[in-house]
């Protein structure tokens, strides 16, 4: 059905054809509908004016009252800029303008007062506003409205006069138009029950607000409905899929029972056996199993995926654990299998640098049912990998793997979608879960294997490596081994591996005494390996390498992890890398190396590691820095396109917008009822522009 706010942007008044693709292009906006929700992102006090001697450099923005002096042009070239020098009582300051000179030259006429806004900065002793928005007294004086909305826009279509003033122009015209057609979305009850205001007005409000007052309830309102239909789908997501999917009933428990009595090398943590308890309610429920496990690194997540995949062979069915690098399923692989071996079971890795020959004979072990486990990479995605009875699939590390990728694990069972854990280190904000993960459930193994000591981390400056390099040498000489890591810089890989080899013969140069491995993202997988296993092996005592060893790796000798150039990594990457030490008895270092010279969020980054271990403390530090799409890479972020909400700022709205989607859905799951018509009127339309999941992975 067609509506008016389908309707093309170029029909709106003011618009036309022309401005209409530069619009499409530069926003990505083509209709009305799209167009009235490019919302202004902050608005301006414009009843607040400011005396040139009042000017303080950190005021943001100030509007000033005053009268041209003289203007002039400057400077050649690149370089060139006109300077007007104006004044009021109080004193006199300069604006600049460095683009349309010959345009704004014309406007600035002596003599008559005007209205100047824009941010003040010192140069010297004089404050200077570059490119301020101007406008003749008389005419700033009918403005109506006491918040000036600013819109985002670009520098093209600002040549185009399109700049805020000129989207807050054609704005005018939609709303005012598109009022009477604007239709409510949320049922009576729930504006009630969160004291939520209209559709129409809060539409009306945000580009155009009375006062501040009903502004923050529009903005709240418009955060809420956007929560509040992600949840909806979330959670009619989960309910559909505990409905529809069966799940295989994993309830044996033999296996386990030998495992623990005989051969579990440690106590569990009350942690992990909750989170085991958790799992294997699933597992015998009847219903199949969408689970993600959040722990910190080092907090035992494989010991959590062994014991339930000795459920599921118990229970005779296979299970099958995929990482996301071949060094972390080789990893995986030799971990479990000494554990497997104990118990006589039949374990098999499967990477893509598996041989032919013995890829054939998994294959047809899998199809037999005699090969109860296997552990590999995306390899174990292909569609020739058949299992007789795959009941339980493993993820680590889920946030390299995407939501397509989860569809083909689910294929590989004809008759029951198998159970299905993730297993992820990164820790999330529960905000974040909720969205991200909202159709999974979630158990957090929130503590740390006894006897852990918590790693000891500072933050040198390179000036200091000599000092680092005398620690180094002596915990190498105590018995330990050491990490060295160079950033990754995703722009040019050959700088990033120069980097990384410079670094490499200066370690070399400075400790001729011990052998050295390096591993990168560019080698060879078996060279890779070849490195990998010599430093597991205790051969070679320092492993330079870039972030190819972030996820996974575990050897407990190494205690000392020195992360060169730490400004350059995120938070959670540091924190990732930080947790490949700390896994054994000794005590374990982490040495952040950065340059003198920081930024004020390196800062934040670098002393929110040196005063924490907590990662979920980090994550929330991670989220206000970064932005949640950005946290998770670029990979799920088809699920983070908010238009107003933020995830990491309005938390206590999303918390009460999922409430309100669950209460709903407990009394109308089928949003059947009347009262859910137009709750069901707008998730269809939103559904014809939705995110396409077979393009994610
Ligand atoms: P992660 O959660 O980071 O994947 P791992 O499963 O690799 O952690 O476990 C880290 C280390 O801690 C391993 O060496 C593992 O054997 C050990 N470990 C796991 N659980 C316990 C426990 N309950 N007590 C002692 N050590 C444990
Ligand atoms: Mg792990």
């Amino acid at each position: 059905m067609f509506s008016f706010f389908d309707t093309k942007i170029e029909f709106l008044k003011g618009v036309g054809p022309q401005k209409a693709a530069l619009i499409n292009k530069e926003l990505n906006i083509f209709t009305f509908g799209e167009l009235i929700q490019h919302y202004p992102f902050r608005y301006e006090d414009r009843t607040q004016f400011f005396k040139i001697n009042e000017l303080t450099e950190d005021l943001e923005h100030v509007q000033i009252v005053a009268k041209i002096r003289s203007a002039e042009t400057i400077g050649e070239g690149q370089r060139k800029r006109l300077v007007a020098t104006i004044f009021d009582e109080t004193g006199e300051m300069e604006l600049t303008w460095f683009k349309g000179i010959q345009y704004v030259v014309k406007k600035l006429v002596p003599g008559i007062p005007f209205v100047f806004f824009g941010k003040p900065n010192k140069y010297g002793r004089k404050f200077s506003i570059a490119h301020p928005e101007m406008e003749a007294l008389s005419a700033a004086q009918e403005e109506k409205s006491f918040f000036q909305p600013v819109y985002p826009t670009t520098e093209k279509l600002r040549s185009r006069f399109l700049d805020s003033k000129g989207i807050s122009k054609i704005m005018e015209g939609l709303v005012t138009a598109a009022f009477p057609q604007i239709q409510e979305t949320l049922p009576g009850e729930v504006l009630q029950r969160f004291n939520l205001i209209p559709k129409k007005d809060a539409v009306k409000e945000i580009h155009f607000p009375e006062n501040p007052e009903v502004l923050k309830r529009a903005i709240f309102r418009l955060k809420f409905e956007e929560f509040f239909f992600m949840q909806l789908r979330l959670l009619k997501l989960k309910l559909t899929r505990t409905e529809k999917s069966q799940g295989q009933i994993l309830n044996q428990t033999e296996l386990l029972n030998v495992f623990y009595k005989e051969h579990i090398p440690f106590e569990l943590t009350e942690a992990q056996k909750r989170v085991v308890r958790e799992a294997y309610a699933d597992m015998k429920s009847g219903k199949q199993m969408n689970r993600l496990i959040q722990g910190d690194v080092g907090s035992g997540k494989t010991m959590v995926a062994f014991i339930c995949i000795l459920i599921a062979i118990s229970s005779g069915a296979q299970a099958c654990l995929m990482a996301p690098t071949e060094i972390l399923a080789n990893q995986h692989y030799a971990g479990l299998k000494e554990y497997a071996d104990l118990m006589g079971l039949n374990i098999a890795l499967l990477t893509g640098s598996t041989k032919k020959s013995a890829r054939k004979v998994i294959h047809e072990s899998l199809l037999s049912g005699e090969l109860p486990i296997l552990i590999g990479t995306h390899a174990l995605l292909e569609d020739i990998v058949q299992f007789r009875n795959l009941g339980m699939a493993i993820v680590d590390e889920q946030h390299r793997f995407g939501v397509a990728q989860r569809a083909k694990l689910w294929a590989k069972n004809p008759r029951f979608i198998p159970h299905v854990l993730v297993m992820t280190a990164t820790p999330i904000p529960r905000t974040l879960a909720m969205t991200l993960y909202g159709d999974l459930e979630i158990s957090v193994i929130d503590e740390l294997p006894v006897g852990r000591k918590p790693i000891q981390t500072v933050h040198r400056y390179d000036k200091d490596r000599l000092k680092v390099f005398g620690f180094i040498r002596k915990q190498i000489l105590e018995g330990r081994q050491v990490y060295i890591v160079y950033p990754l810089i995703e722009e040019s890989e050959t700088l990033d591996l120069k980097n990384l080899m410079d670094g490499f013969e200066s370690i070399c140069r400075a400790f001729p005494e011990f052998p050295v491995s390096i591993v990168h993202g560019k080698m060879k997988p078996q060279d890779k390996n070849f490195e990998m296993q010599r430093f597991v092996k205790g051969e070679t005592k320092i492993m330079v390498a870039t972030t190819v060893i972030e996820v996974g790796v575990n050897v407990q000798n190494a205690s000392v992890m020195v992360i060169e150039n730490a400004e350059r990594f995120g938070l959670s990457q540091l924190h990732q890398l930080r947790g490949r030490v700390g896994r054994g008895a000794d005590q374990s270092y982490c040495l952040l190396m950065t340059k003198y010279e920081l930024s004020k969020d390196s800062r934040i980054r670098l002393e929110t590691m040196v005063r924490t271990n907590n990662g979920f403390e980090i994550a929330d530090v991670d989220l206000k820095l970064r932005g949640p799409g950005d946290l998770m890479g670029t990979q799920q972020s088809g699920l983070m396109d908010l238009l107003i909400a933020d995830l990491s700022k309005d938390a206590p709205i999303l918390t009460m917008a999922r409430d309100a989607a669950q209460l709903l859905l407990q009394e109308d799951p089928d949003l059947s009822q009347p009262r859910s018509a137009m709750v069901l009127r707008q998730i269809r339309s939103q559904k014809k522009h939705e995110i396409n999941w077979s393009r994610i992975s």
